[in-house]
């Protein structure tokens, strides 16, 4: 475990025990990510259990419903996931006009006090996490590029300022049916949390505008074969850490040096950092003949989530595809607690799920008893069983249920809106 070893040392990480036994990576900013979900949304179900609704803070009906339906404990256990369960409303272009309103006098308002709370909570982790390490806020929180840009430019005070406008800037990002499946299933461990959560989003991206890297479109945006160029150089070093393999190193930096001096370097690195392995012989196994067991498809899943929620558009723009290709990956490893050398996705297979996905011969399901978006090859026989059902064994969700029981309140709901108004 040398290879993620180097990686963690690096980038702060601690070690913290799951419940299953699978070990998860916590960072610090996974822990102001667990911190933000705690804090706002055991707020949000405290609000919604005294005022009925949460017409004020902008949330919609299913939301609430299932926000009133869950137990405070429930709810505190659906917080439990290092993904963010709350996103931001606006883009960068409000948030900019935003800023240079006028401060509001005085908030004396219950819920004004609220939304401004939850506002700079949620800007502070943005802006914190845009200026800490640009390719994890797109990869975690989603973030564009543009958005990276102007949260860089700004300054506390214009956040503060922004925060207090009165305005809705956040909103909670996590689908009712992550939140009900999150806070009712108790056997689930933070790990599994986390992946439901990832898989259970609102507002993915579209995926299949997302570029390849498989050489024809992504050509020219990636820095150029220069074995002089320390950045080059890291890269490639940092890419031999997850593969030996000599045609998927070429592929993903467009290399042209012949096969031998690639096979050389790629040994050397192997000598530097004590890999104990050099380039890899023989062909492996192809995509057909994979993603066959839950297993795969759970994992596959969680990466496709991870992939077309982190902004990989902002990334390519910025010459970082690559890097962001292998945090995605790193990401993937945290999430589910898995190994480099043990994943149910090895990096190599993982190159090539990427360019699969863009080619657009993997379909995405969403499960009607979960919400989770599991995905299938193209081809796939049958309607595909959700990986995720299947391993966290959840029970059924029926939102008409809970809406009707949100509803047979609705005289006393209606009631506690008035006095609200
Ligand atoms: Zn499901």
């Amino acid at each position: 475990m040398e290879i993620c070893a180097r990686i963690l040392v690096e980038q702060p990480f601690l070690k913290e025990e799951c419940p299953n036994g699978a070990r998860i990576m916590i960072s610090q900013s996974a822990r102001s990510l667990l911190e933000e979900n705690r804090k706002l949304l055991t707020r949000r179900g405290a609000w919604v259990k005294t005022h009925g609704h949460g017409l004020a803070l902008g949330m919609d009906v299913d939301t609430t419903a299932v926000l009133h339906a869950l137990s405070p404990a429930e709810i505190e256990r659906a917080c439990d996931a290092v993904n963010p369960i709350f996103g931001l409303a606006v883009d960068e272009v409000a948030l900019a006009n935003l800023a240079k309103a006028d401060p509001m006098e005085a908030i004396d308002d219950q819920s004004a006090e609220l939304i401004a709370s939850e506002n700079e909570d949620v800007l502070f982790n943005r802006w914190a996490a845009a200026r800490e390490d640009e390719v994890q806020a797109k990869i975690v929180f989603g973030l564009s590029g543009r958005m990276i840009a102007w949260l860089r430019s700004a300054t506390l005070a214009d956040l503060r300022v922004v925060a207090r406008s009165g305005h809705v800037c956040i909103r909670i990002a996590a689908r009712p049916s992550y939140l009900w499946h999150a806070g009712k299933t108790e056997h689930l461990s933070q790990s599994q949390r986390t992946g439901l959560a990832i898989v259970n989003r609102r507002n993915t991206a579209a995926i299949h505008s997302a570029p390849a890297w498989d050489g024809s479109t992504a050509s020219g945006l990636e820095m150029a074969e220069d074995w002089d160029s320390p950045a080059f150089v890291a890269r490639f070093e940092m890419l031999v850490q997850y593969t030996n393999r000599p045609a998927v190193i070429r592929q993903m930096m467009m290399l042209e040096c012949p096969d031998k001096t690639l096979r050389r370097k790629i040994r050397d690195v192997g000598e530097r950092f004590k890999l104990n392995r050099s380039a890899a012989k023989g062909r492996r196994t192809g995509f057909s003949e994979l993603m066959k067991t839950v297993r795969e498809k759970y994992h596959y899943s969680i990466v496709y989530s991870i992939y077309s929620q982190s902004g990989i558009e902002a990334s390519v723009a910025d010459g970082n595809y690559i890097d962001h290709l292998m945090e995605i990956y790193q990401r993937y490893l945290a999430v589910t607690g898995s190994r480099l050398e043990t994943a149910a996705l090895d990096f190599e297979t993982y190159a090539e799920y990427l360019a699969a996905i863009t080619r657009g011969n993997i379909q995405v399901n969403d499960c009607s008893a979960c919400g989770a978006q599991h995905i299938s090859k193209l081809d796939s026989p049958s309607i595909p069983e959700c990986p995720f059902c299947v391993a966290h064994e959840h029970r059924g969700f029926n939102i008409s249920s809970v809406l009707a029981g949100y509803q047979s309140n609705e005289s006393e709901n209606r009631r506690s809106f008035r006095a609200y108004c």
